[in-house]
Formats: C-alpha cells, sequence, structure tokens
C-alpha cells in the first residue's frame, strides 16, 4: 500500500490513469455536505481531460436527481458520468435479463428505482400507501402471476405488507427473480450510522430461504454496468476511489481495477494497514480534497 503524500506521489498516480471512479458517500461528500477541496480537486481532474464516474451503492435517488444534489454542492457532474445501483438493477434487467415486457416487477424501495425503471421501460409494482389492518390485508394476499421479479432497495417506507408480498411473490411465483441493489449494512447519517439496504434485505433473505442477486458493490453488475456505458474505457488506467473497504475497495479488487481508499468516510487507516487486513487498497490518500491543494 502507497501512501500519497505529496506533490510528486500525485503526479505519478495522475501519469498512471484516465479515468477516475468515486465512490458519492464519504468521498465526494458526507450527507448533505460537500467534503472540503473536493470540488476544486474534480474540476482539476477534468482540466487534465481525466474521465469521471460516479458510483454509488445509494438506490434511493434518480440519477437526474442526483445530478441536483452535485449542482447544491456546486460540484458538476452529468447524469451520464453517474451509476447508482439502482440504475446498474436497470439495466441488469433490461438489457441482461431481458425483462419480458409482460411481466411486473414488485419494488420494496424509493422512487429512484421506480424512475430508473420506467426509464429503461420496465413494468413497475411501486406502493406507497400505509395498510390500516395488517392482518385483515394478510388474510387476502396472493402471489401476483404478473411479477416476474421482485426488486429489493433501501425503503424509508418499508411496512410489513410490502414486506409480505414480496416474500410470497419469491416464495410462491415460480420463475420470479429476487434482485437486490445493494448490500450495504448501514449507511452514514451526520451524527449516527443507521440500518442500510443489507440490514433489511437479511430478513426477507431469512424468511424465504432465497439468495437475491445483488448488484451493487463489491459484485461485478455495475463494472458490468459500466463497461457497457463506456465500451472504450480502459481498466487498467482506472482507479476506484473509496471510503468502503468491502464495497468500493473489494469493487475494485474483483474487477481487477487499481483502487485508492480515503479516510474521509468508514475506512480507517489501521483496517487496512494491520497484519490481519484482509482488504487492502493500492494506495491511501486522507481526503480527495487534497488532490488540487497537494498540485498548486
Ligand atoms: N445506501 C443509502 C441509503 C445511502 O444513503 C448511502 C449513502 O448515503 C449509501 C447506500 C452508500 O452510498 P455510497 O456508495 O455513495 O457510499
Ligand atoms: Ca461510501
Amino acid at each position: 500500500m502507497k501512501d500519497i503524500l505529496n506533490k510528486q506521489d500525485l503526479e505519478n498516480l495522475l501519469d498512471n490513469y484516465d479515468t477516475f471512479m468515486f465512490d458519492c458517500d464519504g468521498v465526494i461528500w458526507r450527507g448533505h455536505e460537500a467534503i472540503e477541496g473536493v470540488k476544486d480537486s474534480l474540476e482539476l481532474l477534468r482540466s487534465k481531460n481525466k474521465k469521471l464516474i460516479f458510483v454509488t451503492n445509494n438506490s434511493s435517488t434518480s440519477r437526474k436527481d442526483y445530478t441536483k444534489k452535485f449542482e447544491s454542492l456546486g460540484i458538476s457532474a452529468d447524469k451520464g458520468e453517474i451509476i447508482s445501483s439502482a440504475y446498474a438493477t436497470a439495466t441488469y434487467l433490461a438489457d441482461i435479463v431481458k425483462f419480458p415486457k409482460d411481466k411486473k416487477v414488485y419494488i420494496v424501495g424509493g422512487l429512484g428505482i421506480k424512475e430508473e425503471f420506467e426509464e429503461k421501460g420496465i413494468n413497475c409494482i411501486f406502493e406507497n400507501e400505509f395498510p390500516r389492518n395488517v392482518k385483515e390485508e394478510l388474510k387476502h394476499l396472493k402471489p401476483n402471476p404478473e411479477v416476474g421479479a421482485v426488486v429489493f432497495g433501501i425503503d424509508f417506507e418499508l411496512n410489513y405488507i410490502k414486506m409480505s408480498k414480496a416474500h410470497i411473490n419469491i416464495v410462491h411465483n415460480p420463475d420470479c427473480m429476487f434482485i437486490a441493489t445493494n448490500d450495504d449494512r448501514v449507511f452514514p447519517m451526520a451524527n449516527y450510522d443507521f440500518p442500510g439496504c443489507g440490514s433489511l434485505l437479511h430478513s426477507l433473505i431469512l424468511s424465504t430461504g432465497k439468495k437475491p442477486t445483488i448488484i451493487g458493490k463489491p459484485n461485478h453488475y455495475m463494472l458490468d454496468c459500466i463497461k457497457t456505458e463506456y465500451k472504450d474505457i480502459d481498466l487498467k488506467r482506472t482507479l476506484m476511489i473509496g471510503d468502503n473497504l468491502d464495497t468500493d475497495i473489494l469493487f475494485g479488487i474483483n474487477g481487477n481495477v487499481d483502487t485508492l481508499a480515503v479516510l474521509t468516510g468508514v475506512a480507517k487507516r489501521e483496517d487496512f494497514t494491520g497484519s490481519s487486513a484482509k482488504i487492502v487498497p493500492k494506495y491511501c490518500m486522507k481526503s480527495m480534497g487534497l488532490l488540487s491543494e497537494m498540485l498548486n
């Protein structure tokens, strides 16, 4: 593991890579605040004709709304530069699985998933009303033969009926696929971590006894999506930058893409420098925000 500590280290790094894949939360921003210096650092990379791709496991927001988040932080990002787990899931269903036009996806998740699916012409069932009499409703629940897949993402309106509909379709609907956008155990907010998609997903894995296809980092589907989207990408000259060893850094390692860990999110330096460390990035830098400062 090499620390990026000074101008020379950084210049060598910039010589080695043309494409920079950034995790978002913990690298570009934390919650609702941009990490200091990141805006200038990204602009500097753009001025050197580097290709930027933003790769997030957060499925709650569509890429269109993500561009608004970037804009609100004063950072320029094009919709086409953003690969979210919701978008990668939509791409997987539309282009890889060729999800049938006469079937629907039952979504447990946020609007980000619905919007990305609709853009790809995938029929969805997306319900967000709260049931009044849960036990009464359960008596009438049946698997829906129109449902060809259950897609599970972070759902801030999660309720027992939604979980039950997902459950009976996965268990009793022949050929119903079970797909999850991501498996993050927690997601960080300003003061505390909260249960992430994976923590909710695992209750459905337990109840159904079935294993979902998980699209998000560290799995290869997001990289497959990136390779399809950017046909001329040279992975040998691509660097994955992340704050999370289990998702971002393992994602790079799994895809034979070099990795750089920053310390502005979940990982601490000792997590990957100790003798028992299993997931070790190729480089470490305190913050992406130091890039412009170091070069100037
Ligand atoms: N899932 C949710 C719901 C989140 O809010 C976040 C971060 O904000 C993440 C996952 C992780 O996102 P990233 O991959 O950008 O770190
Ligand atoms: Ca992150």
